[in-house]
């Protein structure tokens, strides 16, 4: 069996496209215009990509972006009054703190400082906590991301055997509360459990967010499977640098029914949703109707 390929570079065009319409929409009817504020502290060179990625993404699809770098020697207070003076603005519908933060600052503390209805990452305690009860919140970007895809090639989702190999924050538990708020049978593995191949080839649907290059190999993978790789691994081969996700491409591919590749899988569909979030936000804020499609 050769898998079919989960093309995440055109799902996220479309995604895009469509966040576009309604923002065109929302601005023709509403004399609105979504706005993104991204805050970079300090020079981390993987974060400034992100950030321009996100500046350049965010001007596309027709939203206002308001890009605030600060020096990475900025103190915690200063931080602070920047995410009261966004919370505050009404220009300012989505809030997003990069992360990893300089270590003198305390991320949790920030993250909870932007206000949960801005919080278009899902970071926030009140979202964990609104999606965890099955409420609606706002979700995080890669496993939205994830769960779209899901949807659009499984259709219904329910009673399907889901397996998670992570259990981070920002993607391992919610893609687990997502897949479960979808009544999927979910399980979620991490770096204790036992006998993980046998785990995996339960999975009618894998999702690999471990950050370990190529650790889900085919034998893991029950025949017709659909494998989600959220692994992003930057490693040398053969002398020149690759990008490589969490699953062994080649042996899971030949195995699964559906997988997505590394780049242009589950990459692109991040900063989509995160474009997808903003929009959403911004309906919430003004009472208006969600986009449909776009929201979990
Ligand atoms: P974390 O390092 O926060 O979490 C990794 C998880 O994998 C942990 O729960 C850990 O278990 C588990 N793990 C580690 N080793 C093993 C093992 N040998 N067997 C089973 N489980 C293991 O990573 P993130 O969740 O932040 O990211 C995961 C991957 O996704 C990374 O490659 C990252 O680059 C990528 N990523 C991609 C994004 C995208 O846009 N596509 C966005 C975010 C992340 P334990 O908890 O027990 O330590």
């Amino acid at each position: 069996m050769t898998a079919k390929v989960i093309d995440g570079k055109a799902f996220a065009a479309n995604v895009r496209a469509e966040v576009a319409e309604h923002v065109a929409r929302l601005k023709e009817e509403h004399g609105l215009t979504p706005g993104l504020a991204v805050v970079l502290v300090g020079e981390d060179p993987a974060s400034k990509v992100y950030v321009k990625n996100k500046h350049a993404s965010t001007i596309e699809v027709g939203m206002a972006s308001f890009e605030h770098r600060l020096d990475a020697s900025t103190g915690e207070a200063e931080l602070l009054a920047l995410i009261d003076q966004l919370n505050a603005d009404p220009k300012v519908h989505g809030i997003l703190v990069q992360l990893p933060l300089p270590g003198h600052l305390n991320s949790e503390l920030v993250i909870n400082r932007i206000d949960p209805a801005k919080d278009v990452d899902g970071f926030h305690i009140s979202n964990v906590g609104l999606l965890g009860t099955g409420q609606k919140s706002m979700v995080p970007c890669t496993p939205l991301g994830c769960l779209m895809m899901l949807r659009d090639h499984h259709g219904k989702l329910a009673g399907l055997n889901a397996v998670v190999v992570g259990r981070s924050n920002i993607v391992g538990k919610p893609m687990a509360q997502l897949l479960l708020g979808d009544s999927c049978t979910v399980t979620i593995a991490h770096s204790r459990t036992k006998d993980l191949a046998e785990v995996c080839k339960r999975a009618d649907i894998l999702v690999a967010a471990v950050g370990r290059p190529e650790m889900i190999t085919g034998d893991m993978v029950r025949p017709g499977a659909t494998v989600i790789d959220v692994g992003i691994n930057r490693i040398e081969r053969d002398g020149k640098a690759k990008l490589v996700g969490d699953v062994h491409y080649e042996s899971a591919a030949a195995v699964a029914g559906a997988i997505t590749p590394v780049p242009g899988g589950v990459g692109p569909m991040t900063i989509a949703c995160l474009l997808a979030n903003t929009l959403t936000a911004c309906c919430r804020a003004n009472g208006l109707a969600e986009p449909e499609g776009l929201t979990a």
